[in-house]
């Protein structure tokens, strides 16, 4: 399929201007895209304007995948698209863009923007004055501006249903082809306007399994620490699509390899550095399984990789707290408390899924003391899943816990009955020697 877009194309031609490649030529076939974008786009054509599809979709729709969701570019403006769909509405205060909804479908729709507005959606400029933002964020474009204000060539390609043609003015068939994430314009200045496009670089490489080119690399390893001035909640959002996407597993090392890790989690990073035992293998280990889950269209929670990334960083607050005389409880609950709170001066993280993290933290040591009643109490706690998920992921990333998963494992399978005599079991185990221990000397002699 690649290989008939390529022949299409003409060989190493360095300056591409505008390429239409016709209905023959590539493999986009409507059957592939949903109802509602095919919907959307073919009323805005009516109506008299032009309409593609852009953005990601088209780029996974070349590559045979099915993309996740639809963008919509037109020159027709907000007010415009908002008039033709009843289910639709205007959001985006900076930049207006228009979400038309079918059932739980949105479609994105957006006016072809000119390249002066590249800070206009990042709110990482937000010092600038309002009348500054203003003036620049309404600058409208054509379909050409709307290509080059995208980040990478892949991403800036256009399928109309006019011809059901592709255009492309940048080059970005031909890098599909090539399997190559390159930056559109120079790309010290696209990453300086916005940082994000570095760690977006690195998702994309990942996801698609592309290499970066090197123009698009390189600059990478300098500019990493603007990241920094990035708003915690943009980071988060853009943390989310990193280890949320699926493809966790193949996003992490490139982070560590473009040494991006640090501007995300930087606790999790110095952890890597300091080589911490087991640090790397539970952190593969909740990628790998959050991937799978993704996979399997089960559910996943943000909660419970961040409390992966962040168990070596907690494990060393707990000991260094434990030093300074904390007692074990005390200084687990400060720990999870110093560790959240430094890692939120990096990305925000909504207040339910830090609770839910100090829950799995918390529940780790609860899981192991099981005598007498407590097994019970913790088999009922609302998070003992996440929490045993999480013990059973310790004990494959070659913790040894002494059968503790296996344990768990027996008890949710046992009867009410044989609970019972499981908790009784240990009842017989430790606490006895801790008793003894409290005995003076004859008496544990004769007993
Ligand atoms: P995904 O499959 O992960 O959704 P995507 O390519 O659709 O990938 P989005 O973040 O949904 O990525 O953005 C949609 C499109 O908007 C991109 O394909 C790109 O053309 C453009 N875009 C998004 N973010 C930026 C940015 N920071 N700078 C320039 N262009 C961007
Ligand atoms: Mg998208």
């Amino acid at each position: 399929m690649l290989k008939r877009l390529l022949s299409f194309l003409p060989k190493g031609s360095p300056s591409i201007k505008h390429q239409i490649i016709p209905r023959d030529k590539h493999t986009i076939s409507r059957r592939n895209i949903s109802n509602a974008a095919l919907k959307v786009m073919s009323r805005l054509a009516e109506a008299g304007h032009e309409a593609y599809l852009v953005g990601g979709g088209v780029r996974d729709l070349l590559l045979g995948d099915h993309p996740k969701d639809f963008d919509v570019a037109t020159d027709a403006k907000p007010e415009q698209i908002k008039s033709l769909f009843r289910n639709s509405r205007i959001i985006g205060r900076r930049f207006k863009i228009v979400h038309v909804r079918f059932g739980r479908e949105i479609i994105e729709v957006t006016t072809f923007r000119d390249n002066h507005d590249q800070q206009a959606d990042n709110s990482n400029h937000s010092a600038r004055s309002d009348e500054g933002m203003l003036l620049r964020d309404n600058v409208y474009g054509d379909i050409r501006s709307d290509a080059l204000r995208r980040d990478f060539t892949v991403n800036a390609l256009y399928y109309t249903l006019d011809q059901f043609s592709v255009h492309d003015f940048t080059g970005g068939v031909q890098d599909i082809g090539k399997r190559k994430i390159r930056m559109i314009g120079k790309p010290e200045t696209r990453y300086q306007e916005d940082p994000v496009r570095m760690l977006r670089a690195v998702r994309f490489a990942a996801k698609l399994d592309f290499q970066i080119d090197p123009a698009t690399a390189k600059p990478i390893f300098q500019l990493g620490s603007l990241l920094q001035n990035i708003p915690p909640a943009r980071l988060f959002e853009e943390l989310l699509k990193l280890f949320m996407g699926g493809y966790a597993a193949a996003v992490f090392p490139k982070l560590v390899e473009y040494q991006l890790l640090q501007y995300l989690l930087p606790a999790t990073q110095q952890a890597l550095t300091e080589e911490q035992p087991l640090a790397e293998a539970l952190i593969n280990q909740a990628l790998a399984n959050t991937d799978a889950r993704i996979a399997s269209e089960q559910r996943v929670t943000p909660a419970f990789i961040l409390a992966a990334l962040l168990w070596a960083p907690l494990g060393k607050e707990e000991k260094k707290l434990q030093q300074q005389g904390l007692k074990p409880l005390q200084a687990h609950q400060q720990a999870a408390q110093n560790v959240i709170s430094q890692q939120l001066q990096t990305t925000s993280i909504p207040k339910r899924f830090t609770q839910f993290m100090r829950e799995i933290w918390l529940l780790q040591d609860r899981l192991a003391r099981r005598q007498g009643s407590r097994a019970e109490k913790v088999f009922e706690h609302p998070r003992f899943r996440a929490a045993y998920d999480f013990l059973l992921m310790r004990e494959q990333a070659g913790e040894n816990l002494q059968g503790l998963g296996a344990w768990w494992s027996h008890y949710q399978e046992a009867g009410a009955d044989e609970r019972l005599q499981m908790a009784s079991r240990l009842d017989k185990g430790k606490p006895k020697r801790r008793r003894t221990r409290k005995r003076p000397p004859t008496q544990t002699q004769q007993g």
